[in-house]
């Protein structure tokens, strides 16, 4: 049960600063602790929603793992991941407290681990008053997320008495395809019902992620433009400059598509193509993704409306790279894509035969993520072709990192005594804006998860829909050879040029 008394439905409910929304008595069990993505993100997000004073007084905080550490080894550790990775500043009174709340349970997937887990459990319920509310993380290889419920089930800790409650929060990737999503659902679901499932996609934690809504619907001005009539097309970019690094055992068999454009990609167009909600309450704001995602669709022929490379040796500014065949533990003989690119359709009246181009890959010119809205032209252009010529489309480009904010492009006279018109762009800057610092996205997604608030996760639906968007083009992939190569660096394959060029488009340079 929330605590209603503090309870604020952040995107629906006026943000009081005399009313933070503080996570009532709870503890965390991390499963996959000593992984990367916890030591890099979740446990620093703890560690600054502490410091915030946003985690309730006896917050607890176990770690599970195959590791025979005592408790102050478990604290020396989350120590050196937090003083490395937190935003907010190390305060001794602030860490003392958090970490007298942490605790270790050396286990594997097997029955006794768990059972050791469970009476620590009920141990902290009774000394630290989480009051039987539980939130296990699942930061593990998606292989054990079947293991680790089916045995929290067994061992009982599923299930919540009374008041409490007990919720999953389960990192991506969410299955391999439609049909490997469905079952993993049905696995999940069948232990844990879905108003207490939180399939992490940590864009939608991100503070530009909710400023599409904001944006959208909180004014006049861009609404009216927001459809066929005026768009000519839109363009999803997450481009990477690193290379797959470390986790090339990792990625080999997953690729672009799977990696990024099933979730985040793909998330960004429901939030960027969907109708306004009638409320912001999770099912409302849930309703109206499934609505768009149903009306989605590929663009065929996929050989020409779809692209995917993987990238060879390059320079990455001065530094010279290796391609991915050389990066160590990748199959040099793997087909798997590290560039996907395609074409998609939505069935609706706002946004029939405006194709939403998405693109996404790694060692590519710069570290961007952006949606554009690309403008028709004006329909009758009073001004002659050479004073024209440096005008392009209008655009709104909806920046997500860096540089969060939101850039318009529109046409403007150049100053002088003769008529020329050539693009100028109008730029918002959240950092210049605001001068408070956003929170991190897992810190944002960590703490709606405490307080049952779930309109920043994927529900099922919306999982199995992005899959079912999807699996034509990996099926068609998988049926047709090898990636094309691209050159560490540039902005991928020659296909993915030749896509937009063949609709007479060309993708931004960013
Ligand atoms: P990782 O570095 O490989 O860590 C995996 C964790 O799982 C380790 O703590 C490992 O423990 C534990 N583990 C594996 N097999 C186990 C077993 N049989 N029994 C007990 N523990 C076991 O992986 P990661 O990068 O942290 O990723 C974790 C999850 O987050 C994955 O689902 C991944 O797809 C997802 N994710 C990660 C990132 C990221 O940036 N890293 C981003 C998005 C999503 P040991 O230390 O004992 O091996």
């Amino acid at each position: 049960m929330t605590d209603n008394r503090t309870w604020v439905n952040p995107l629906r409910d006026v943000q009081d600063k005399r009313l933070p929304r503080i996570a009532g008595p709870s503890g965390m069990v991390i499963f996959g602790v000593t992984g990367d993505l916890a030591r890099r993100k979740l446990l620093p997000a703890i560690y600054d929603l502490a410091n915030r004073g946003l985690l309730p007084a006896g917050f607890t905080l176990i770690g599970y793992g195959r590791r025979s550490w005592s408790k102050r080894e478990f604290e020396d550790y989350v120590y050196e991941a937090v003083s490395g990775g937190a935003r907010t500043k190390m305060r001794e009174h602030v860490w003392e407290r958090l970490a007298e709340g942490m605790h270790f349970v050396e286990g594997n997937f097997d029955d006794e681990g768990f059972d050791r887990l469970s009476a620590m459990l009920a141990e902290m319920d009774v000394t630290r008053g989480t009051g039987g509310n539980w939130a296990y993380y699942l930061s593990v290889p998606p292989d054990y997320f079947s293991d680790v419920c089916h045995q929290l089930e067994r061992s009982g800790m599923a299930e919540a008495e009374g008041d409490s409650w007990r919720r999953v929060i389960i990192e991506k990737p969410f299955g391999h395809d439609q049909e490997t999503a469905r079952e993993l659902n049905q696995l999940v679901n069948a232990v844990f019902p879905e108003e207490s499932v939180f399939r992490i996609d940590h864009y939608l934690g991100k503070e530009t992620v909710q400023n599409i809504l904001a944006l959208r619907f909180a004014n006049q001005l861009f609404d009216p433009l927001w459809s066929a009539h005026y768009v000519d097309h839109v363009q999803i970019t997450m481009a990477e400059d690193i290379g797959l690094g470390g986790r090339a055992g990792y990625y080999d068999g997953i690729g672009a598509a799977r990696d990024v454009m099933q979730n985040h990609l793909i998330q960004l167009l429901a939030l960027v193509a969907m109708e306004e909600p009638v409320s912001f309450s999770p099912t409302e704001l849930q309703a109206e993704k499934v609505k768009v995602l149903r009306a989605t669709r590929p663009s065929y022929p996929l050989s020409t409306t779809t692209a995917r490379g993987q990238y060879t040796a390059g320079w990455q500014g001065s530094h010279h790279v290796k391609g991915l065949r050389e990066e160590e533990g990748f199959d040099p003989e793997s087909t798997t894509e590290t560039f996907a690119a395609c074409t998609l359709e939505i069935n609706s009246r706002r946004w029939a035969g405006v194709p939403f181009y998405l693109r996404t890959g790694k060692r590519l010119g710069r570290r961007v993520t952006e949606i554009a809205l690309v403008f028709k032209e004006a329909p009758h252009q009073p001004f002659g072709e050479g004073q024209t010529r440096a005008l392009g489309q209008n655009a709104v480009v909806i920046r997500i990192q860096p540089d969060e904010g939101v850039l318009m492009r529109f046409g403007s006279k150049v100053p002088g005594s003769t008529m020329e018109v050539r693009d100028v762009n109008m730029d918002f800057s959240y950092s210049e804006a605001f001068t408070e610092a956003s929170p991190e996205a897992y810190e944002r997604l960590i703490l709606d998860a405490l307080l049952d608030e779930s309109s920043l996760f994927p529900t099922n639906e919306e999982v199995e829909l992005s899959w079912a968007i999807l699996d034509p083009i990996l099926e068609y992939w998988a049926d047709h050879g090898r990636p094309e190569d691209y050159a560490a660096g540039t902005w991928g394959p020659i296909s993915a040029d030749r896509m937009l060029e063949r609709d007479g488009r060309t993708w931004r340079r960013p």
